[in-house]
């Protein structure tokens, strides 16, 4: 076979390893996760291995601990030996991933690992791209050169940050994309890279467009986390003040465990024809909420009622009872572009995937809330 060049054809796509036909391979549930270390990692971990997966994930060398959400599984290991395994790898380290793609032939890949912080995207925008961005690149090119194309169904990571300056409201899988961060930019690309693999290699490969989660896992630098683990603390009397950054953001904040589910039931084919290409989908609870709700009801679980004055950068909260000042602005966190609000339509998951959140607005609060409660009160320094 020569080409007019006098090159010899290439195939489709480049398949070195003696795989059994798609039917026979998709006999196996073996999940490969990067970010397994993250908040939504933990979570689909415990999903995957409960429906009788083999789990494997991607972990960073670090020089601290990264592994603690991990913790309880690893103590169940004796339950179900050789279902759950870590790999050091990196969505920055190309020959890793083809690596470990290639000696685990998984059925289902979840792209859940970037550098995730919006905030710290600003500064460190050129590692944002290469991981978030060029990573998400590596991962499906991984699949594409084990000739897995055909045998390994692509979850990506997508985000409501895509939506960024409002377009439209509630956002959903027809809104334009505006991003506002380094991160959101990066994310685009994400985006558009894994349609692009769809249609150009009919890889069976989606974007679930998430809208923030959140859980008592979520990492102490996000708002919520870093808001409930305060109140607790101040409850408890070891700390006097929360410093906090822009008030009015508005977040369509659902719980971690129940988008789990919805990333899963995406890469089932759950209400797709069977000549239909598979699509992306919107997480989204259809609420929206201001920060500044967020903290109101945090103090109120621990039933501190909070009076507000002052405005701008003088806005501050006092508790009622004792009038100290609990809630105050530090500029440092505010953000170069702001997402103003995010408001989010999940109607086509809910139709096509069955996919509903099951936890409110007040049950997270009060759940994340209660969890840094026990945590302080323990002496808990978790790693999130
Ligand atoms: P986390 O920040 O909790 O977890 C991020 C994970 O990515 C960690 O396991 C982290 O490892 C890993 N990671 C970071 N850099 C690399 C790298 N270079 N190579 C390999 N792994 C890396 O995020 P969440 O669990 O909250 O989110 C999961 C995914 O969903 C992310 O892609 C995020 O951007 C996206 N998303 C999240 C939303 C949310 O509200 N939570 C909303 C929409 C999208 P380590 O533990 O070592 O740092
Ligand atoms: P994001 O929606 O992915 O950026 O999630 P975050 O939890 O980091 O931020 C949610 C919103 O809270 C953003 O609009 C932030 O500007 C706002 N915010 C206000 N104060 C803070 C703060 O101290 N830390 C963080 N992370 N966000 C804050």
């Amino acid at each position: 076979q020569r080409n007019k060049e006098g090159l010899g054809e290439l195939p489709a796509a480049f398949a070195p390893l003696n795989l059994p036909p798609p039917e026979e391979y998709f006999q196996r549930k073996v999940a490969l996760i990067s970010g397994i270390t993250g908040q939504d990692g933990s979570y689909l971990t415990e999903f995957l291995l409960e429906k009788g997966y083999t789990v494997h994930g991607i972990i960073r060398r670090s020089s601290s601990f990264n592994t603690g959400r991990l913790h309880h599984l690893y103590e169940d290991q004796h339950e179900r030996p050789n279902k759950f395994h870590l790999h050091y790898g990196d969505l920055t380290d190309s020959t890793a991933l083809v690596f470990l793609m290639a000696r685990i032939l998984p059925t289902e890949v979840y792209n859940l690992g970037a550098q995730s912080h919006v905030k710290v995207s600003f500064s460190l925008a050129e590692y944002t791209a290469d991981v978030d961005a060029i990573g998400t690149l590596r991962l499906l090119d991984a699949i594409r050169t084990c000739g897995l194309t055909k045998h390994c169904r692509f979850y990506q990571a997508s985000t409501s940050e895509l939506y960024g300056l409002v377009q439209e409201v509630p956002q959903s899988e027809t809104t334009p994309f505006y991003p506002r961060s380094p991160y959101g930019v990066a994310k685009l690309y994400a985006y558009w890279i894994t349609v692009n693999y769809r249609e150009a290699y009919g890889m069976y490969a989606v974007n679930g467009i998430l809208f923030n989660h959140e859980s008592p896992r979520r990492g102490r630098t996000f708002v919520t986390r870093k808001i409930t683990r305060a109140v607790a603390e101040i409850y408890e009397k070891k700390q006097a003040c929360l410093w906090l950054g822009n008030l009015d953001a508005q977040r369509d904040w659902g719980h971690a465990n129940d988008y789990i589910e919805g990333m899963w039931l995406m890469l089932q084919g759950q209400g797709l024809k069977p000549e239909e290409p598979p699509t992306d989908f919107v997480l989204a609870t259809g609420e929206t909420h201001p920060v500044r709700e967020f903290v109101e009801k945090a103090f109120g679980v621990v039933g501190i009622k909070l009076a507000w004055s002052g405005s701008g950068l003088d806005e501050e909260a006092r508790d009622v009872n004792t009038g100290k000042v609990v809630v105050k602005i530090d500029p440092q966190y505010f953000r170069p572009a702001e997402v103003e609000l995010l408001l989010g339509n999940p109607a086509k998951a809910e139709r096509m995937l069955g996919w509903k959140r099951k936890v409110n607005f007040e049950d997270l609060v009060k759940e994340m809330v209660e969890a840094d409660l026990t945590a302080v009160r323990n002496f808990v320094e978790d790693q999130n």
